[in-house]
């Protein structure tokens, strides 16, 4: 006799998202595997008086969407903290963070002293904001001390701009970080950059200054915990029931275990850990693939994560020819076509070292240089395509290099929301010209064989507005088609992390996560708006809309 399984989806349209993409009307879950796809009636036959029997009324079900770039802390900090993404001018950014100071002061008024080992130690008073992109607004600047004075004169105001190189402060934080902030990184009035002017600061600090308020502000283990939890619920409503997350210098790694073994963590994560853990992960023996195995173990060693070159919005990724324009930035002057951050002759040597200890390697690679370097160093190791060797964003690649990336079995591992940035008039357009038409080619990459991963890396946050994008590419040649759009955000991402077969499709004996969809992604106009109705992870529903 069969036992009863636990969740039995029936009236559905099933979709294994496999080649060629079967659909079946039914799906029946047992500790967290499906058990059997199929028709409603014959997949009934396992529901018992305990089973949960969902009616999807015609709805499509997918494999659970498993987004291969992320850093969820950062989405926890939007929504705990002020969501600065959202201010349409300097006005709104500041009027987000008074609001978010009212907060901050009915939680320190509890007397509970706030989370205790919470942000900056016993300082639990600090306002912090995420995500503001002055580029945007009408009025183009940067938000200064007299704005964050405006919204306290008595706690520390934070404002991070979007890409976390410069910030604004108050006077409290100037007052209180004198010491720390290097002189550099705090801009003065009238400073022309060089930082040794005797002006008053502005409240804008750049760089190093930055870097010592984000340590400042790096979360304790409680506070951690709230981020996670927020970060896994915005996640989940959207599908998401995995994700490869990028960690570097965080209480993040503790935490997901922690919630993990507490039963709380709500969807899966396959940490990649930035190559400062490099020597720790050996010593105590942690190599990838490590953990996940088995039912119910949700948290996975992934692959040592590096950086090469930096981003087309700093104008500091690497390309092989001058940014389009590279004269419009006299800083750029001796360097135009952009940066190394870690160093080609250095990566090779991460790289040697990591994959002779058995690690998967990610390096985030943007311009066509940098992916050269990229698979240069990895086409030095045994065998990269075995290993899994992936490359982060592959925003712009050459014909060669498309080619070196299937010869040699190296993921791409690509960000298809990026594409809001290759418009015409928009970043890819002023930084590359004409080039904008050659980043992001997802399909000359699929057409060639190569092993595509889709991610967000946050920014935003949200797989079917990646499949949006991928589907309407600002370059028609490059458009996927909805299934294969959603493949590289399930089977595909699901390789990336050792989890095909597992993971990314619908099939007796994978692990039960799941996504029902209010309308079909394959006949809506707006795929970006399609409603999430519930998401399954291990076979447990972690959402359900009401
Ligand atoms: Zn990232």
């Amino acid at each position: 006799m069969t036992a009863a399984a636990d969740l039995v989806l029936t009236n559905a349209e099933v979709h294994t998202l496999g080649s060629p993409d079967e659909t079946h009307e039914a799906v029946a879950v047992r500790d967290g595997e499906v058990v059997r796809v199929g028709r409603t009636f014959d997949v009934e036959l396992l529901a018992g008086v305990e089973t949960r029997v969902v009616d999807c009324g015609g709805r499509v079900v997918l494999p659970g969407f498993i987004d291969a770039h992320t850093h969820l802390p950062m989405v926890g900090r939007s929504i705990v903290h002020a969501d600065l993404s959202e201010a349409g001018s300097a006005a709104e950014a500041v009027e987000l963070l008074r609001e978010r100071a009212a907060e901050v002061e009915r939680e320190t008024e509890g007397g509970d002293g706030g989370t205790g080992d919470g942000i900056g130690g016993d300082e639990t008073d600090w306002v912090l904001g995420y995500g503001y992109d002055e580029s945007r607004w009408d009025e183009s600047r940067y938000l200064t001390r007299d704005d964050l004075d405006a919204v306290s004169e008595s706690r520390p105001v934070v404002a991070f701009r979007e890409d976390l190189h410069t910030a604004g402060v108050n006077s409290v934080v100037l007052d209180r970080y004198a010491d720390e902030l290097p002189d550099e990184g705090v801009r003065t009035a009238g400073s022309d950059g060089d930082g040794d002017d005797a002006g008053d600061p502005t409240g804008i600090v750049v760089e190093g200054a930055v870097d010592v308020l984000r340590e400042a502000t790096e979360p304790g283990r409680a506070e951690m915990a709230e981020l996670v939890r927020a970060a896994q619920s915005y996640a989940t409503a959207r599908g998401v029931t995995g994700v490869h997350d990028m960690v570097r210098g965080s209480r993040a790694p503790e935490v997901y275990r922690d919630l993990a073994d507490a039963g709380e963590l709500a969807l899966r994560v396959r940490i990649n850990y930035w190559s400062d853990h490099l020597d720790a992960l050996r010593e105590v023996g942690l190599r990838t693939n490590h953990g996940g195995g088995s039912r119910g173990d949700l948290v996975t060693v992934g692959a040592i994560k590096t950086f090469t070159d930096g981003s087309f919005g700093g104008r500091t990724a690497k390309l092989t020819e001058p940014y389009a324009d590279a004269a419009a930035d006299p800083d750029a002057a001796d360097d135009e076509t952009g940066q190394w951050v870690v160093a080609p002759e250095e990566l090779r040597d991460l790289v040697a070292d990591a994959d002779e200890s058995g690690y998967q390697l990610t390096a985030h690679a943007i311009g066509d240089a940098a992916v050269d370097a990229v698979l240069d160093a990895y086409e030095e190791t045994d065998d990269p395509g075995a290993a899994r060797h992936r490359v982060e964003h592959v925003e712009l690649a050459s014909d060669e290099a498309i080619e070196r990336f299937a010869d040699s079995g190296v993921v791409a591992s690509v960000q298809p929301n990026f594409l809001k940035w290759a418009d015409e008039g928009g970043l890819y357009d002023a930084r590359l010209g004409e080039r904008r038409l050659r980043t992001n080619r997802y399909r000359d990459l699929l057409d060639a064989g190569v092993d595509l991963a889709f991610g967000s890396d946050c920014m935003p946050l949200g797989p079917l507005l990646g499949v949006d994008l991928a589907t309407d590419h600002p370059n028609p040649d490059q458009s996927l088609t909805v299934t294969e759009a959603l493949r590289a955000y399930t089977s595909g991402a699901a390789y990336a992390g050792f989890d095909e077969g597992r993971l990314g499709t619908v099939a007796v004996g994978t692990a039960a996560d799941l996504v029902v969809l209010d309308e079909s992604p394959w006949e809506t106009d707006s795929i970006r708006d399609v409603p999430v109705s519930m998401t399954v992870v291990d076979g447990r529903v972690v959402f359900e809309r009401d």
